[in-house]
């Protein structure tokens, strides 16, 4: 079969390697210069930066992600290593402790900082293992596996319309220990009062990203492993693309798809911003659902109801802006104790998006100079580098550590007449 992807992120590049492999003749259409949509990595001048994931799930040993580059037999390509993700707010911290404790023991360190939710924090918890239950179970074959998914689903499937803020709501009385769940929000400039609530404990995974935490515990089903790419994520896309080629995919760059064509009812192929035409039995699209239903096929060309329950209720998040630094340093010398952590200077997160959203970003601890308002820090910002096991050596002879900076303002200072911009 002749086959055109759309996109050549991990979904696409996945979709080309293993098409590619059974045997089809698969052409896959780029729009950008680079690939890899938001895994790729960026180099400059001997730096280099991941625009994307910090933390993937599934590539653990015999877990799905693994299970495809071994088939395709790149999995020595792509090296995990455990890290873990720490949390700073104005006035308390989530951090690693030295000894890993037990499973629940982020829940047994919530309860001594807000005793006062402590029968909320066990009703979140319940939630929390039924939803990576649920996810653990979803795709099994098999009565029996039915079966558990539904008595898994059963008792939470009432509050599938909830909003993360109802869901809030209903464990947690105060504003901080709400933002500890919602904050990851900010990540998306979604707010907590449309994201859906069953979806923060699949956001906020714990344990997993600890190595001394079992993936498989009590009755409970296995859960993912989450963990760094060594030599940052571009890793991936290099294995993948890699596979694909040598098994004689086409992946081609700075092809924008502009329409995909039906004929008769059937998919006929595409067509590119070149002015290319493209003739293909089986289009896969991995770029954005909406925009590939809308615009490249027509709604025309869609029955109404598959655009009602599958496209309208499509939820998007914002652009997100973010500054890469290079900084030159020895990785190999630790200088914090987690490899993420992600600062947030307020317990607000619903008003930090709205800002973010209507364009009012933070603004340092100088805001009287920068806007006139005297209030530092309101917006939510995280600060992340990438291990040192991530980082590699470059052609300074010093080994730049991986820092990304996301959501951060930039305002540019009176003393220069709004020439130099200094991050906030
Ligand atoms: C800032 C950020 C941080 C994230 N952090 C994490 C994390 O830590 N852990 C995690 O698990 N997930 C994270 N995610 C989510 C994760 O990156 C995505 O879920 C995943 O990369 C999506 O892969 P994809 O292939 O579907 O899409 P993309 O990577 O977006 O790839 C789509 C590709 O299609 C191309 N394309 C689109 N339309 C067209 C067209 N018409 N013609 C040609 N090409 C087209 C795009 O240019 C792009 O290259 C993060 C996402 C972002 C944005």
């Amino acid at each position: 079969m002749r086959v055109v992807v759309i996109g050549t992120g991990l979904a696409g590049l996945t979709s080309t390697a293993l098409l590619s492999k059974a045997g089809h003749d698969v052409t896959a259409l780029e729009q950008h210069e680079q690939i890899g949509g938001v895994t790729a990595s960026l180099e400059r001048g001997g730096y280099r930066w991941d625009w994307g994931q910090m933390l993937v799930p599934d590539f653990g040993p015999a877990e799905p992600a693994r299970q495809i580059l071994e088939e395709l037999g790149v999995s020595d390509e792509v090296h995990a290593v455990a890290g873990y993700r720490e949390n700073y707010f104005p006035d308390f911290r989530i951090q690693h402790p030295p000894e890993c404790l037990r499973v629940y023991w982020q829940k047994d360190h919530f309860k001594k900082l807000f005793p006062e939710d402590a029968a909320g924090l066990d009703r979140y918890y319940e939630i929390y293992d039924r939803i990576h239950d649920v996810s653990s179970l979803l795709g099994g074959k098999g009565l029996t596996a039915k079966l558990r998914l539904w008595g898994k689903l059963l008792p939470i499937v009432r509050k599938k319309a909830w909003s993360a803020q109802q869901l809030m709501d209903s464990c947690f009385s105060g504003k901080e220990l709400q933002a500890v769940f919602t904050a990851i929000l900010a990540d998306y400039v979604a707010s907590p009062k449309v994201f859906p609530g069953l979806l923060i404990p699949v956001i906020n995974a714990e344990g997993q990203c600890d190595e001394r935490v079992p993936l498989q515990y009590g009755r409970h089903e296995r859960r993912q492993s989450w963990t760094y790419i060594e030599n940052g994520m571009g890793a991936i896309v290099n294995a993948l693309a890699g596979a694909a080629r040598a098994r004689g995919a086409d992946i081609r760059t700075g092809e924008a798809v502009t329409g995909v064509r039906v004929e008769a009812g059937r998919v006929a192929g595409v067509t590119t911003s070149s002015g290319a035409e493209y003739g293909a039995d089986v289009v896969v699209a991995s770029g954005g659902a909406r925009e590939l239903s809308e615009g490249l096929v027509g709604r025309e060309h869609l029955p109404a109801d598959f655009l009602q329950t599958h496209v309208a209720p499509l939820f998007t998040t914002e652009s997100v802006f973010m500054l890469h630094l290079g900084v030159d340093c020895d990785p190999s010398i630790p200088q914090a104790v987690s490899d993420l952590c992600y600062h947030y200077l307020t317990h607000d997160i619903d008003e930090s998006v709205r800002m973010c959203q209507d364009g009012v970003y933070h603004e340092g601890n100088d805001g009287k100079q920068a806007r006139g308002r005297e209030d530092p820090g309101r917006d939510a910002q995280g600060l992340t580098r990438d291990s040192h096991q991530v980082a590699t050596a470059t052609e300074h002879g010093t080994r730049p550590r991986v820092l990304r900076l996301t959501r951060v303002a930039v305002w540019c200072t009176q003393e220069t007449g709004g020439r130099r911009c200094a991050p906030s």
